[in-house]
């Protein structure tokens, strides 16, 4: 059996007093292309956080690539992973999020070298023969010198995943990348992430209310919702044929 690259056991999260997370326990195959559904709230924006170390679990395990990130000890104490194997670990996930983030003093070509040269020491001329390929494929080799309050947020967001991709990551992580698009520039973001989806190699973890491309990219959709996973399984399975009334309810807001 293939090892999981990503391995979240018993994890709870709280934020105060407050508990989000109650008890996850999801195994994901390298390749695997996983969809993540539920409503506002419900905790799917911080399952991925945790993974990027952007947030601790306040119990329980997660492993990335055969290794921990947390680990909770037998006495219940939560042992980290050293500084060192964290930002391993970081450099083999990328994460795009919700509102861009790019840098906005730098150019586009500019924002897709900088990580690998601070963070894997990749040399100047191969950190820029990348960045130009990432560009390439997601159709902005023609704006290499813009600077991002040049760009449409469609071209920002894909801007984004080639910066993401340049680190040739294991794991890509997209949270809700076209929520803050206008409509008519979703279409574009999502065709990119298509084909990062079939070039097929790299594990794909997707918070998403775009239940139509879910159903179509992903291997398997979660349906995220009082703290756990209370749904998960084929997209048509999931997205068509479930009986859970919370799920039911939850989709019917989209037809
Ligand atoms: P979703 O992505 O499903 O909308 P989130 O993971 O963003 O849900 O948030 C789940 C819950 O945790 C929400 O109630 C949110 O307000 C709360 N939350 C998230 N991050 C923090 C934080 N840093 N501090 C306090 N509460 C937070």
């Amino acid at each position: 059996m293939t090892e999981p690259i990503v391995s979240y056991q018993d994890v709870h999260k709280s934020f105060g007093e407050t508990p989000v997370l109650t008890g996850i326990d999801l195994d994901i195959k390298p390749a695997e292309k996983v969809a993540v559904i539920g409503p506002s709230g419900s905790g799917k924006t911080t399952i991925i956080r945790m993974l990027m170390t952007l947030e601790q679990p306040t119990s329980g395990s997660i492993m990335v690539d055969g290794n921990y990130l947390w680990h909770m000890e037998k006495d219940g104490e939560l042992t980290p992973a050293n500084e060192k194997h964290l930002r391993q670990v970081r450099g083999s996930i990328g994460m795009v999020f919700q509102h861009f983030n790019l840098f906005p003093h730098m150019t586009i070509l500019e924002n897709c070298m900088t990580a690998p040269i601070h963070v894997q020491k990749v040399g100047k001329k191969e950190a820029k023969e990348r960045s130009i390929e990432m560009l390439e494929k997601v159709g902005l080799n023609d704006k290499l010198d813009d600077y991002p309050n040049q760009l449409s947020g469609g071209q920002k967001q894909r801007v984004a995943m080639a910066r993401a991709l340049v680190m040739r990551p294991k794991i890509m992580l997209f949270d809700e990348v076209t929520s803050a698009l206008d409509p008519e520039l979703v279409g574009e973001v999502l065709e990119v992430i298509r084909g990062i989806a079939e070039e097929g190699d790299m594990a794909m973890v997707l918070v998403t209310h775009e239940m139509e491309f879910a159903r179509d990219i992903a291997d398997r959709v979660l349906f995220l919702d009082n703290g756990v996973i209370a749904e998960e399984g084929r997209p048509t399975d999931v997205l068509e044929n479930s009986t859970n009334e919370r799920l039911q309810n939850f989709l019917h807001r989209f037809r």
